[in-house]
């Protein structure tokens, strides 16, 4: 049992000794670095963050991308941004310009808050640039970004931002950004996130605006500022099939509009897209093509288009989000308790004289074996129905009810255990009914939002125990009060956990691939917050914990919210003091402890 590592893994972590581990230097477990991280006092989930698996996928796109223009003898340029809005947390982002600078990989930005940060972390000379909507004062911004010495392109998204560009360019400025036209293609992408592309899309400029736009840009005497068009037909790209279908249209507008006197454009920007396999079962892959694929269908299609239409080879940029930050994240979280361990021998209250099916069931739960597991097993669901039945009809009590649900139960985790070699689809069926609920430190709202948005899986497994053969069919909830923040256990892609007493050891479950979008995401439903986190840097002898930051207390979430913290802590100050119910000999000390939970993190604490 390797939950699809194989699958999802990417050749990034791999079983040893029992374990999860990390296949990169000195090959640490997760295990270890965990509870490294909570023996300094951490509680609670912890995301993990790991740089070297950043510089893999930045190197990896820079790799193939030079391949591939080596092997069609490509004279275009290659360059890549990354979208600041897949992930703008300070460890993550701070990091990857870090890594990016030798490759001169740059920044997109989508709002004023993503371009400050894009003009204040970019390196100098690396390529920045700007899509979604702009008003004056963000265009202006772009401007000054320009002339702070930035290598910036703005892109428009619709006609009155070109205006705006020109109004300003007259008004204040005398160094005027690159311009790029976002197009808007006839060809969509597939999947939920399709509706960026297409004609009916939110986003660019349609033929007849584009010769508009040109125009424009001559009458002002700015046409050699248009340098780039941009293209992005969805997130998550699982077939490269719609990719070239845009990507020959675009390039075929890129040709024209060179033809038309579009003298400084050499520019096409395909956006992001580039898809991550997330899934853990073979029947569920997603993605059907490689990074190479993408990399030499792009350069040869250019190439391709240019050629028949005798325009120079076009520069090429990509903006690749989920492919660059997904892998570098791993939540590890504990698990708090499983909710049918009641279902126990101690449980059962047999009478001296019992309905004569509860007796049989009791007979078969003594008896069962190898041989008979499976019809022992098929005879006890059976007389579960007729005595739930029965309850319902009045002929059993709640006493006899109890006995049946446990010795049911008993059952079925006998025969599984004695039937654990083999996979059979009824067996997979039988768990579902005894599904064990673990409870995980976590909020599924704040660290998985798009399991709960867009239903999309997200590897997890233990990270230990990894040589016994899970038995219990799991489904995982998280500690929000929401029915919704639960993975229930599915037939076709069935979790198995291990039997576990959480009052003798800890268990994580890490989720993984969550380093894209989930962060900024999350939301604070029941005001659980950002987890804590912390970067791990490895090298050949071990490795280091860096920037350990812990979640938010219960404090600074309540002054997130605007909450007047002062008036808080008078009132339960108030509270406290007046109360007759609290002895005046421990008020004080209630108050320290009040104080305390206050300022810790508003998580579960473990009870080892
Ligand atoms: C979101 C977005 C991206 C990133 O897409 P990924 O699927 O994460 O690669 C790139 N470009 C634009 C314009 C976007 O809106």
């Amino acid at each position: 049992m390797n939950y699809g590592i194989d699958i999802w893994g990417n050749d990034n972590f791999f079983i040893d000794n029992k374990k999860v581990k990390i296949n990169y230097k000195s090959s640490p477990s997760l295990v270890k670095i965990t509870k490294e991280i909570r023996d300094k006092g951490l509680r609670g989930p912890i995301l993990l963050r790991f740089p070297h698996l950043i510089e893999k996928q930045i190197s990896l796109i820079y790799e193939n991308f030079k391949n591939a223009k080596e092997e069609f003898d490509y004279k275009g340029s290659f360059n890549a941004v990354y979208p600041l809005k897949v992930n703008q947390y300070p460890n993550f982002v701070k990091n990857l310009v870090k890594i990016g600078k030798k490759y001169n990989y740059g920044l997109e930005a989508g709002s004023k808050a993503e371009l400050m940060l894009a003009m204040v972390y970019n390196n100098k000379n690396s390529p920045m640039t700007v899509n979604g909507f702009k008003d004056e004062e963000m265009i202006s911004l772009g401007f000054i970004a320009k002339e702070m010495g930035h290598n910036i392109t703005l892109t428009i998204e619709g006609l009155s931002e070109l205006k705006n560009i020109i109004k300003i360019n007259k008004q204040r400025f005398s160094h005027t950004p690159n311009i790029g036209l976002r197009i808007r293609l006839h060809s969509s992408g597939i999947g939920i996130w399709a509706k960026s592309g297409g004609m009916n899309s939110k986003f660019g400029l349609t033929s007849t605006e584009l010769i508009e736009a040109m125009n424009m840009l001559k009458k002002a005497d700015l046409i050699d500022k248009f340098s780039m068009i941009h293209f992005h037909i969805g997130s998550q790209i699982s077939e490269i099939g719609p990719l070239k279908k845009a990507l020959r249209e675009a390039g075929n507008i890129y040709a024209q509009l060179k033809k038309m006197g579009a003298v400084g454009l050499n520019a096409i920007n395909l956006g992001g897209g580039l898809a991550i396999e997330y899934s853990q079962h073979t029947d569920e892959i997603k993605r059907n093509y490689t990074l190479r694929e993408y990399a030499n269908d792009i350069v040869y299609l250019l190439k391709d288009i240019s050629n028949n239409n005798r325009v120079k080879e076009p520069d090429i940029y990509i903006e690749s989000g989920r492919y660059i930050a997904a892998s570098h994240a791993v939540l590890v979280a504990p698990v708090l308790e499983l909710f049918s361990q009641e279902y126990t021998e101690t449980k059962l209250k047999l009478k001296d004289e019992n309905p004569p099916l509860v007796q049989e069931l009791y007979e078969l739960y003594n008896t069962i074996d190898r041989t008979y597991a499976q019809e022992y097993l098929h005879d006890s669901i059976d007389h579960m129905n007729s005595l739930l039945t029965l309850f319902d009809l009045g002929y059993i009590d709640l006493v006899d009810r109890s006995n049946t649900e446990v010795l049911v139960n008993l059952i079925i985790k006998k025969a599984i255990i004695l039937l654990k070699d083999r996979d059979s689809k009824e067996l997979l069926q039988i768990q579902d009914m005894i599904q064990e609920r673990y409870l995980i430190n976590f909020s599924i709202f704040q660290s998985l939002p798009d399991f709960w948005g867009i239903e999309q899986n997200f590897p997890v497994m233990p990270l230990d125990r990894l040589d016994e053969k899970p038995t219990r069919s799991a489904s995982i909830w998280d500690i929000t009060c929401d029915s919704d923040g639960e993975i229930s256990y599915n037939r076709e892609q069935p979790l198995f956990l291990h039997e576990l007493d959480v009052t003798q050891e800890d268990y994580f479950l890490g989720f993984f691939l969550v380093g894209a979008y989930q962060e900024v995401l999350g939301m604070k439903h029941n005001l659980f917050t950002h987890p804590s986190e912390a970067t791990i840097l490895i090298d050949d002898d071990g490795y280091e914990i860096k920037d350990s930051l812990e979640a938010q207390s219960v404090i600074d979430i309540m002054e997130d919210l605007d909450y007047d913290v002062g008036e808080i802590n008078e009132r339960l100050v108030q509270q406290i003091k007046s109360s007759d119910l609290i002895d005046d000999k421990v008020k004080s000390y209630i108050l320290d402890e009040i104080n305390v939970f206050l300022n810790d993190n508003g998580y579960l604490k473990t009870v080892s």
